[in-house]
C-alpha cells in the first residue's frame, strides 16, 4: 500500500540470537514458511497460536508494500498418523486426509489467511528422494540397510540455532541405553526410513520406506521458495532438532549462506502457569475453546501477547457436584475439597473455563461498541459527513510504529487505548465540540481502524452483528431462553404503543430479574445484559 521503500522492519532472529533489522533476499518480496501440522487429531490451542503468528507476520509485511509468499505444509506422512490409523483399523492416509480438513476448517473459523502454497510430503516423494541424494552424493548421508542417515560430523555448523555443543550432544546421547549399531553417530538421524510391514511405503534408490520427519520441510521449503529464502517461523519446541537439522541438511545440500534468512519462533501456551492438571488432560482442542468463544476473541486474546512471550493461558473449573471453584491441588487429584465428589475428566471439562477469553470479550465488545457508534454518527449525518480522510493518521503510525518492531502485536494493541477512549468521549459529547470536527475525526479513526483490522484480522466485519451473536451466546450459556426474551421485548413495545405504563414496567422488572436490560433507541428497542 505503501508507495517507495518500505520502512525498516526489526526483527528477533534465533540463529543470531539478536534483534536486527529484517533481511531480505530480494527488496520487496518475502517468502515465509511456516511449519504445519502434523494430522492425525484435532489441533490444539498450541497450533492455532503457531498458524497465527505468521498469519498476523504476513498480513503486516504485505500492508507494508512487500510482496510475500506464504507457504505452510501438511505433514501427512509419520509415525503419529500410523499408529492412529492402526488404533482406529483405517489407512494411513485416511487419517491425514480427514484431520487435514478439520485443521483447515479450524484455520477457516480463526480467519487465517489461506497459505499461498500448502505442499504435503506425500506429493513431495520425487523433490525429497532428489534432496536425499544431493547429500548422499556430497558426503552428508550414508545409506545403512535400507535407512539412510544424516552424517551430523560432516556439518561443522551443526547446534548453531539450538545453540548446542556437539560434544554435549554426544555426551547426552552417549549415556542412553539404545545406541543404533547402523549409525555412525548416535547424533545422526534418519532422512528415509526403510518399511516396516504394514506401513505405507513409497520406492526409493533405497528400497522402499517413507521419509523422516525433518527433510520434507527442507525439500519443500527449497522447491517453493528457493535455496535461500526470507523467513522461517515455527514453535519454540521445533527449534531444536527439527529445525537445527533443516538447517544441516539444506546447507549439507546447497552449501553455506542458504536456506532461511531470519529464524522467528514463537513461545509456548502456559496452561494455569504451569502443564494443565493431570485430571484436565494435556490440552485444550481449538474446538473446545471455539465451544465457548468467538473465533475473533480467541485471536485477539492471543495477539495480546508478543508472540515471542509464553502465554498464560488460565483455566477455572467448578465443582459439577457443589459449584465450589476447584483450586491446583483439587484440579490435580480430580477431587473437590468441598463436597468430596470425585468427577471424572468428561465432567471436569465441560465446566472449565478461560478467564483471560472471557476479559478479551469484554474488550473486544468496547472496541466493536465503539466502531458501532461512530458508524452510526457518520451514517446519521448523511450529507454532513466528511469525505474520507486523505491519507493514514495517527493512530495508524502509532500501530505500525510497534508492529515494525518485531510484529509487537501487545504494544500495537496498546496504541488503541486512547483514540479508542476519545471516540467514545466524542460520541457521548452533547456541546462544547464542533459537529463537524467531532465527524472529521471519527471518520479518521475509522478509516485507520479498518487498517489495522486488516492487519490483524479483528476489529473487521459487520460490529453489531458480532455484538448481537455475543449477546445470544451470553444468553445461551446463562441458560435464557432467547425465545421468551424476544417475545417478552415484543410484549412491552406493544405495551408502550398502547401506552399501558404499567404493564410496560412489569415487563421490564420481569426482565430485570433475568438480568437484562431494555434499550429504547431510534432503531427500535433492543435488549442486553445489564
Ligand atoms: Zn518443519
Ligand atoms: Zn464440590
Amino acid at each position: 500500500m505503501n508507495q517507495g521503500p518500505p520502512p525498516s522492519i526489526l526483527v528477533h532472529d534465533t540463529f543470531t540470537a539478536s534483534k536486527r533489522e529484517l533481511e531480505l533476499r530480494d527488496p520487496g518480496r518475502c517468502g515465509v514458511y511456516c511449519c504445519g501440522p502434523t494430522v492425525y487429531d484435532l489441533c490444539h490451542v498450541g497450533n492455532a497460536r503457531a498458524a497465527l503468528v505468521p498469519d498476523v507476520i504476513v498480513r503486516f509485511l504485505r500492508h507494508q508494500g512487500l510482496q510475500v509468499k506464504y507457504v505452510r505444509n501438511i505433514t501427512d506422512i509419520d509415525d503419529k498418523i500410523i499408529a492412529r490409523a492402526n488404533a482406529d483399523g483405517v489407512e494411513a492416509m485416511a487419517v491425514a486426509e480427514r484431520f487435514a480438513d478439520e485443521y483447515h476448517r479450524d484455520m477457516a473459523t480463526l480467519g487465517m489467511l489461506e497459505p499461498d502454497v500448502e505442499p504435503r510430503v506425500s506429493s513431495h516423494l520425487p523433490e525429497i528422494v532428489e534432496l536425499i541424494e544431493r547429500l548422499l552424493a556430497r558426503g552428508g548421508a550414508y545409506v545403512a540397510e535400507g535407512d539412510v542417515y544424516f552424517r551430523v560430523a560432516a556439518f561443522a555448523e551443526y547446534g548453531k540455532l539450538g545453540k548446542r555443543r556437539p560434544d554435549d550432544l554426544l555426551e547426552g546421547a552417549g549415556s542412553r541405553v539404545e545406541v543404533d549399531a547402523r549409525k555412525e553417530s548416535p547424533l545422526d538421524f534418519a532422512l528415509w526410513k526403510a518399511a516396516k510391514p504394514g506401513e505405507p511405503a513409497w520406492d526409493s534408490p533405497w528400497g522402499p520406506g517413507r521419509p523422516g520427519w525433518h527433510i520434507e520441510c527442507s525439500a519443500m521449503c527449497s522447491k517453493h521458495l528457493g535455496e535461500t529464502f526470507d523467513i522461517h517461523c515455527g514453535g519454540r519446541d521445533l527449534i531444536f532438532p527439527h529445525h537445527e537439522n533443516e538447517i544441516a541438511q539444506s546447507q549439507g545440500a546447497y552449501g553455506p549462506g542458504t536456506f532461511a534468512l531470519n529464524w522467528l519462533h514463537n513461545g509456548f501456551i502456559d496452561f494455569a502457569g504451569e502443564k494443565m492438571s493431570k485430571s484436565l488432560g494435556n490440552f485444550f482442542t481449538t474446538r473446545e475453546v471455539l465451544a465457548l468463544h468467538d473465533p475473533e476473541t480467541v485471536r485477539y486474546f492471543l495477539l495480546t501477547v508478543h508472540y515471542r512471550s509464553g502465554l498464560n493461558f488460565e483455566v477455572r473449573v467448578d465443582c459439577p457436584a457443589c459449584g465450589a471453584p476447584l483450586d491446583r491441588d483439587a484440579q490435580d487429584q480430580g477431587r473437590c475439597a468441598a463436597c468430596g465428589a470425585e468427577p471424572g475428566r468428561e465432567a471436569l471439562r465441560a465446566r472449565v473455563r478461560f478467564p483471560g477469553l472471557e476479559e478479551a470479550d469484554d474488550r473486544l465488545a468496547y472496541v466493536h461498541a465503539t466502531l458501532s457508534g461512530a458508524r452510526r454518527l457518520l451514517r446519521e449525518a448523511g450529507a454532513a459527513a466528511p469525505a474520507g480522510p486523505a491519507g493514514p493518521g495517527p493512530l495508524l503510525a502509532a500501530f505500525c510504529e510497534h508492529m515494525r518492531n518485531d510484529f509487537n502485536t501487545s504494544g500495537a494493541l496498546g496504541t488503541l487505548s486512547r483514540p479508542l477512549a476519545e471516540a467514545n468521549t466524542l460520541l457521548a459529547a452533547t456541546r462544547g465540540v464542533d459537529m463537524a470536527v467531532r465527524l472529521q475525526w471519527l471518520a479518521g479513526f475509522l478509516a485507520d481502524m479498518d487498517q489495522v483490522a486488516a492487519i490483524l484480522g479483528c476489529f473487521g466485519g459487520d460490529a453489531d452483528g458480532w455484538l448481537q451473536r455475543r449477546r445470544n451466546r451470553r444468553a445461551a450459556q446463562a441458560g435464557l431462553d432467547l425465545g421468551r426474551v424476544e417475545a417478552l421485548v415484543a410484549d412491552r413495545q406493544q405495551a408502550r404503543a398502547v401506552k399501558d405504563w404499567a404493564r410496560s414496567d412489569a415487563i421490564r422488572d420481569e426482565l430485570a430479574a433475568l438480568g437484562l436490560v431494555v434499550k429504547d433507541g431510534s432503531t427500535g428497542t433492543n435488549w442486553d445484559f445489564a
